[in-house]
This record gives structure tokens, sequence and C-alpha cells, in this order.
């Protein structure tokens, strides 16, 4: 199971208290004298459950506790739906058909599944290929962590022919999606996530919370306010201090996605033999240890992160300063790199 990338204030909860998600505590405003109360009445419920091969905290503040729980109960259930349709894992779903037919036919997907991969696609274009769910084949060779090994330079070089997403077809009209070759294999891995964090955000919110936080292990989805009226204080995690924070930021409104080569990996020879994969060579990427984008989707957020990742520092942050959206970037020697519009929100750990 994967460990959250980015910590968050709320969700250490007791029930949690494997997990390496570190508290970033900062205490609730005291009240003052005029105002004894609490601003508002408002309170927060929250859970933590494993979806998607991972573990899925909610954080629900909402005006009642019937309110709150509905709300918890509800992002759950998107995600599990949203499961249903896109894992690779279950042999049911709608990508496990589409991959089955890949050099066979075009297979007819959802509304949901189709503007999934359309947006994977944009991602893969900004990023200049960097963002690739045509990785299927190598991702499967590498099969970081289950079971780490060194694939052989011929699997590398057969996998290579089946990774190109130009060969992925995407037909509007007919909401089918065609795999050119057969042996290619569609890896939403670098884009589910958020995708069904933005889901179950939007979910609760319909259901009544004022205010809520979605972690799907790196990939954050915060609206709303905390129930004392304060933003959500998102933790990014040290690259290769194990439990240390990196940098904290106020957020919300917005997702955090984080994409690092310290959560799947293993060491051989002492070099770090990591999960998000550089689709030019199909080793792991080299030009960064972290990368965390915000974003206004958690889907745009989750797919730049990995693809930033493989793209690296320089380009990525153009990228970034273009799109107007924020990166916080750990190069691979350690440098941090902030993009310009977080630079007066982000805090540096000292
Ligand atoms: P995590 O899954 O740990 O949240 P990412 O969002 O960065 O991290 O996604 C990494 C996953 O995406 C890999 O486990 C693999 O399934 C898939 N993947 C690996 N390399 C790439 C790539 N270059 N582009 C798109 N997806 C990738
Ligand atoms: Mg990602």
């Amino acid at each position: 199971m994967r460990r959250g990338a980015v910590l968050v204030l709320l969700i250490c909860l007791p029930f949690l208290a494997s997990c390496a998600i570190i508290p970033i505590f900062k205490p609730a405003p005291k009240p003052t004298e005029t105002q004894t109360r609490p601003v508002s009445a408002a309170i927060t419920a929250k859970r933590a459950q494993v979806l998607m091969g991972t573990m899925v905290e909610l954080t629900a503040v909402a005006p009642n506790e019937i309110l709150a729980q509905a709300a918890l109960s509800a992002g759950f259930q998107e995600i599990r739906r949203l499961e249903a349709l896109l894992s690779t894992w279950i042999e049911t779903s709608e990508l496990s058909m589409v991959n089955q037919a890949a050099g066979h036919e075009p297979v007819g997907v959802s509304e949901e599944t189709f503007a999934l991969l359309k947006r994977a696609m944009e991602a893969a274009d900004y990023t200049e290929g960097g963002f690739n769910i045509a990785i299927g084949p190598a991702a499967r060779l590498w099969n970081i962590p289950e079971a780490p090994r060194i694939p052989s330079d011929m699997e590398l070089e057969i996998a290579a022919q089946y990774v190109d997403y130009h060969n992925i077809h995407l037909n509007p009209t007919r909401r089918t999606v065609f795999l050119e070759k057969p042996g290619m294999r569609i890896d939403v891995g670098g884009i589910g996530k958020g995708f069904a964090a933005e889901k179950a955000a939007a979910v609760m919110r319909e259901v009544g919370a004022t205010g809520g936080l979605v972690a799907v292990a790196g990939d954050f989805r915060v609206f709303g306010k905390r129930a004392d009226g304060t933003a959500w204080p998102v933790g990014i995690r040290h690259p290769r201090r194990d439990g240390t924070i990196l940098a904290t930021l106020d957020s919300t409104d917005e997702a955090v996605s984080t994409s690092g080569d310290y959560e799947r990996f293993f060491l051989q020879d002492g070099i770090r033999y990591h999960h998000i994969l550089d689709p030019d060579t199909l080793q792991p990427a080299r030009l960064c240890q972290s990368v965390t984008v915000v974003a206004p989707d958690a889907g745009w957020a989750d797919a730049l992160a990995t693809g930033l990742f493989v793209m690296g520092p320089v380009k990525g942050m153009a990228l970034i300063e273009r799109l107007g959206f924020g990166a916080v970037i750990v190069d691979a020697q350690g440098g941090i790199l902030v993009s310009s519009r977080l630079r007066s929100r982000v805090k540096l750990a000292p």
C-alpha cells in the first residue's frame, strides 16, 4: 500500500496510528472575550478506508453530525464506484475491457471513463509525453513494489513497441476507445486517484458538506474551510528524510498532488528504482525526487505531478508557469524550486 505523500493536519486519526501521516498541529485560534462561542456550530467528521489499493481518508465539515456522516459515506461510495470503472486490477472494469480488446476492436465506455482518458491524453500532450497512460506494458514489467526486479534490455525493447500513446484512439462520437496494437495496455495509476478525489469532493459538497478534505494517498482535494473557519494546512513530505516535512501551505478549493520516488521503490547496488517511468527509456525517471502540483482540479494535479516528474524541473516548472498552476519541485540533487504563484504561500521547513 502506498503511504500518503502529502500530509494534512486533520487526517492523523487515531485509527490510522500506523500510517505515515504526520500532523502539523496548528492550534485553533483562541476565542476572544466578545466571542466566547465557536464561530459556527460546524462539526467535523473523519473516516479512512482502503480503496483503489491505498488509504483513502475523508474529512467533512457540516452543520450537523448526520450531514457530515452522510457526506463521508457518499464520498467513499463515489470512490468505490469509480474504482469499479477504472481499476485495471478488476477484470470486469471498463478499462480492463479496453485492454483486453487491444489490437482487436474499439470498446464503448461510460462518459466518465471517456472523460478521464481524454484528460490523460491532454496531459500527455502538455507534458510532451512525460505523462503517458500507454506505459502499461512497461509498468507491468517493473511491477514496483509487488515484485521488484530490473527487467532485461530485451524485455524493455519489446515493451517499447507498445507504449506510444498516439496509438490510443478515442472516438468522441461513438465514445469508444481503441488500442491499436495487441499487447498495449492502459495504466491510469498516474491520474485515477486524483480523478476520483475530484469527484468524491463534488459529491460530498452536494450532500451538504461546507468544507472537506479528500486524501487518496498523495492526491488531495480540499474545499471550503475547516470547522474553525481556517484553511486546510497541507504538508509536503521530505523525499529523503522519512517522517519529515519539507514545506507546508494553507489550502482551500484546490487540489494538491505529489509524485515522489520515495513511495514505491527498491534499492539495488545503491541505485533507487521507483515506479514513475520515463516513457522514452522505460527506466525510472531521474530528474526529480518529488513533484507537488497545485491546480484547480485533482485529475489535472495528479497527472501533471507524474508528468512533471518525468519532464524534470526546468521544463516542468516552465509548463506550470504557462498554465498558471503551482508547483514545488525537489530536483535530483535535492534543490527545492517553488513556482511564482506559490512563493508567498509555501512555508519551507527550516
Ligand atoms: P502514485 O501512484 O504513487 O500516486 P503517481 O501519481 O506519480 O504516483 O503515479 C505513478 C503510477 O502511474 C505508476 O505506479 C504507474 O502505474 C503509472 N505511471 C508510471 N509512469 C508513468 C508515466 N510516465 N506516465 C503516466 N503514468 C505513469
Ligand atoms: Mg500522478
